[in-house]
């Protein structure tokens, strides 16, 4: 069972991803995770990722797929839930390629949804710790000595990203990109949104109700 899971940033969809991973024992391939390994292990492919986000640019789609097809390749899983990927047509083109070599194919497509508004409240609350990168919220996880880390007693701080005025420019990228996804799999898949505002566990509830159908 192969998954797509896409959500805007603040909607949690990392943690869902985390959580299928951790009680179906799927693979979890996110690109930013997969490349960190292939960079410490300096493999060909780490290599090459390198040099382009030494330079600031983003890693051109053949790099990325090359990532992915290694990953499956390897992939002795029940399933694979991919975070965050594809994020562009040619990725998504890619992918069914590959898939399909393997006699394989994506299975969900899945968005979680949910409102810029809500998605400023999510992020704008967000603090990091400067020592460990402990993540808090003041809504959902305060610390519990305001602006001190409970893990490590490091100061918090707002991330700059998580400023206003960045997480609106992050979300109209998102929302650019999903546009383009949701055309390209309509022609092909059932696209499955759920209501991000939900919370953690509904959503989760939501997600396993879906597959297990
Ligand atoms: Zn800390």
């Amino acid at each position: 069972m192969n998954i797509i899971l896409s959500g805007p940033p603040g909607s949690g969809k990392g943690t869902q991803a985390e959580l299928l991973t951790s009680q179906l024992n799927y693979a979890h391939f996110s690109t930013g995770n997969v490349f960190r390994d292939h960079i410490t292990r300096k493999t060909p492919i780490g290599e090459q990722a390198q040099k382009y986000i030494n330079q600031g640019k983003l890693v051109p789609d053949d790099v990325v797929l090359d990532v992915a097809k290694d990953f499956l390749a390897h992939n002795q899983k029940p399933g694979i839930i991919f975070d965050g990927f594809p994020r562009t047509i040619g990725q998504a083109q890619g992918l069914d390629k590959v898939l399909n070599e393997w006699q394989n194919k994506i299975d969900f497509v899945i968005f979680i949804e949910l409102p810029e508004t809500e998605i400023i409240k999510r992020l704008t609350a967000r603090r990091t710790c400067l020592t460990c990168h402990a993540i808090y919220n003041l809504d959902f996880k305060p610390p519990r000595k305001p602006g001190i880390c409970d893990v490590c007693g490091g100061k918090l701080y707002q991330r700059s990203d998580d400023t206003e005025p960045v997480i609106k420019q992050r979300f109209m990228v998102y929302e650019g990109q999903t546009r383009a996804l949701k055309d390209y799999y309509k022609k092909t898949h059932h696209i499955y949104e759920i209501d991000g505002t939900l919370g953690k566990d509904q959503v989760f509830q939501e997600i396993v109700k879906l597959i297990k159908k």
